[in-house]
């Protein structure tokens, strides 16, 4: 009786608790923050549901969406490929747009309607998204898919180009078809991290040919059980939008307003990873200890990705590493041996963990005043 009594005890307190708040937000948040003329949007654009080989119902990617704070989603099915076509027969492609948008029609999350078109190499698989009907995108010739994209209006980005089961050697491959695509204007971005794989090559291949910088999850099972389980979040794309809206979405992305993000991992323009950077982190405290030309630097990371810095000064560090992390939503204590006592310093760090090149960091500095 009395295990009885406890065990109705704890449910009703849990029932209780469940009552009161009505939030789906997970213990681990992404946040980032805003940077100047522009809102950071937290997008994952290539999901996949069980109306193409996902495994799970359109609601359970509204529900992940909101646990991990994103601000937009795309559920991109595969159009051609159809594995529970037989337990789930659907001649309406947009079918889990649909679902998704009822699911999320209480939220303050954007739903992007979106497709794969799935092709073996070299067309390989891309992601049409903002379109506006996806059976018209369903064509025997992948060119006519593209062309039916561009007529939606659609932002088209090539997925997993370095993939190995298209690309033995895990290098994205840069055909005439996809050539053909980027001068026609039917192909706008390209993923450089898809799931756990950064390619820097499919960076290079961003660079060369102005091509929007992605990164995405492309999730088949649970959110939790591939990603958080495991410590890490899933891969994002922030998106640069002057406000929090699908037009502004769009429009940013067909700019190229972009960063992708997997953990402590940021690839992007530097003109949009610079500024993230600076926003990132913040200067909370910088005193020199008395009687020294030592100044103390606390650092804030406001950010859910834990970063790594290397020093780019000619002042050294005491009792620090050249090399260091300031933990995600942690403080850092940085002690810089300025040699005498400046009334203000730049702190110019290189930010290891991110690139804007492959195999290049930038450097940010923040203005230091010293009291
Ligand atoms: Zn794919
Ligand atoms: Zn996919």
């Amino acid at each position: 009786m009395k295990t009885y009594l406890t065990l109705l005890f704890i449910l009703s307190s849990v029932l209780f608790i469940s009552a009161q708040e009505h939030t789906h937000q997970s213990l681990r948040p992404l946040s980032f923050p805003d940077i100047p003329g522009y809102k950071s949007l937290k997008t994952d654009l290539h999901i996949h549901t069980v109306f193409s080989d996902g495994y799970v119902w359109p609601n359970i990617r509204v529900m992940e969406a909101l646990r991990d704070n994103l601000d937009a989603i795309s559920l991109t099915e595969h159009l051609e490929y159809q594995p529970h076509s037989k337990d789930i027969p659907h001649p309406d492609r947009n079918r889990s747009y649909n679902i998704a948008i009822e699911e999320a029609k209480e939220h303050d999350l954007i739903i992007v309607h979106g497709s794969e078109i799935t092709r073996s190499a070299p067309m390989g698989h891309n992601n049409a998204v903002f379109i506006t009907n996806a059976n018209p995108i369903l064509k025997e010739k992948a060119e006519d898919a593209f062309k039916e994209a561009k007529k939606q209006d659609a932002f088209v980005f090539w997925n997993h180009p370095a993939w190995y089961n298209q690309s033995p050697q895990g290098n994205p491959i840069l055909s005439d078809f996809q050539k053909e695509r980027i001068k026609k204007g039917e192909l706008h971005g390209i993923e450089v991290i898809n799931a756990v794989d950064y390619a820097q090559e499919s960076l290079a291949l961003a660079l060369e040919h102005n091509l929007t910088i992605m990164g995405t999850s492309d999730i088949h099972g649970l959110i939790d059980w591939d990603y958080t389980e495991k410590g890490n979040h899933r891969p994002i794309t922030l998106v640069f939008a002057k406000e929090k809206s699908l037009s502004s979405m769009q429009e940013a992305l067909f700019a190229g307003r972009t960063v992708a993000v997997y953990n402590g991992l940021m690839v992007g323009k530097e003109e949009f990873l610079v500024p993230l950077l600076e926003a990132s982190i913040k200067v909370k405290e910088a005193i020199y200890h008395e009687d020294t030309e030592i100044v103390q630097i606390i650092l804030e990371n406001t950010t859910s990705s834990s970063l790594l810095f290397e020093n780019a000064m000619d002042f050294s560090f005491y009792s620090n590493s050249p090399v260091f992390e300031i933990p995600a939503f942690g403080t850092f204590t940085l002690q810089v041996k300025t040699l005498q006592r400046l009334p203000r310093l730049k702190l110019s760090l290189k930010a290891i963990g991110t690139f804007v090149a492959p195999r290049t960091s930038p450097i940010i500095s923040w203005e230091i005043i010293p009291e």
